[in-house]
């Protein structure tokens, strides 16, 4: 009897792991596709599209790297 209460316990802990398991995973994939990313061409590093700098068609991190990429 104490045997059949111990699997029905395993159970019901592996339903409720599954059961948050598949509310989390939505939440973890919005931040990702809530903003465009873009990827400056002088360093490589991702960032917003709204916090990046746009000269010539190319992406920036910052205004620096916009100039030293545009300056060669
Ligand atoms: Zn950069």
């Amino acid at each position: 009897m104490s045997r059949l209460l111990f699997l029905f316990a395993v159970i019901i802990v592996v339903y409720l792991l599954l059961r948050s398991y598949r509310r989390q995973s939505p939440r973890q994939d919005a931040p990702a596709s809530a903003e465009e990313m873009v990827r400056c061409v002088k360093c490589g590093v991702h960032l917003p599209k709204s916090e990046s700098i746009l000269a010539g068609g190319n992406f920036y991190c910052s205004d620096e790297h916009r100039r030293e990429h545009t300056s060669k």
